[in-house]
């Protein structure tokens, strides 16, 4: 958390957000989402498939500009698709160095491929790699610049359940070492449950903020009963965003 007074390092404050194209009905992605994250907080964005949460992730990084409100932010943040998004030409070095303003390209990044451990594999082409690895190192393309906030698109899905623990312990890790805070969206709540200090959820379609649930416990003390009864809470409370 962030010293009173302290502005957050990522502001959304989505009004609306229609995509219109020709000849099709207007959808409605988003409606009144707005929340803010703290720096070094860790805050997941759960709500069901469809919802709108890519849509809101791409507003708020500037990628969509079409769209009613204020977000501010997205130039302090690194971010990770849901896809690796890897130019499959480029070994993993160059992948990573295009995360980079020109200017810095040429920095030193031992410490970051050592801390992911993709030291063995900076000279390798992207297809050499498992899909845990890619997005690995989709992940040190996003540290590559140091932000201030890391935004992960869904990025442990199709994951075997090892490879994605091993993903999440490097983001966690990461993270507190640096003071980094994270925007997370995911649909999975128990993963969100194990790792957020708060959680953001929202509906089905037009994605509406319908709560924001602080999760006081540290890390580093959350046991299996207690990561369960919180989620049995919150399914009772939010029905139609977390199943029973
Ligand atoms: P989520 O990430 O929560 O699964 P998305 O933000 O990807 O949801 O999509 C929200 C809704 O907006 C979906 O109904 C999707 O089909 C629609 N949508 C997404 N992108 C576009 C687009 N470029 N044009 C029209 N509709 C879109
Ligand atoms: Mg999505």
């Amino acid at each position: 958390m962030s010293a009173a007074g302290a502005e957050p390092v990522l502001q959304v404050a989505i009004d609306a957000k229609v995509y219109r194209s020709k000849g099709a009905e207007p959808v409605e992605a988003v409606r009144n989402l707005a929340f803010g994250v703290e720096a070094g907080e860790i805050v997941c964005l759960i709500g069901p498939s469809g919802a709108g949460k890519t849509t809101t992730l791409r507003i708020l990084l500037g990628l969509d500009p079409d769209f009613e409100g204020r977000v501010s932010g997205a130039d302090q943040a690194g971010m990770v698709f849901q896809e690796p998004r890897l130019l499959p030409w480029r070994s993993v070095e160059h992948n990573v160095r295009l995360g980079l303003p020109r200017a810095r390209r040429g920095r030193d990044l031992d410490t970051l491929f050592t801390r992911l451990g993709l030291t063995p594999w900076r000279s390798s082409y992207p297809k050499a790699l498992s899909l845990g690895m890619q997005r690995r190192v989709a992940l040190a393309r996003a540290l590559a610049d140091d932000p201030r906030v890391l935004v992960l698109d869904e990025p442990f899905v199709s994951l075997d359940d090892a490879a994605a623990a091993e993903l999440r312990g490097l983001v966690v890790d990461t993270v507190d070492s640096a003071g980094m805070s994270v925007l997370m969206v995911t649909h999975n709540v128990a993963e969100a449950i194990g790792i957020a200090d708060r959680l953001l959820l929202v509906s089905k379609r037009p994605a509406t903020l319908m709560a924001d649930v602080p999760l006081d416990r540290p890390r580093g003390q959350r046991d299996r009963a207690w990561a369960e009864a919180t989620r049995a809470a919150l399914a009772a409370q939010h029905p139609g965003i977390i199943a029973e």
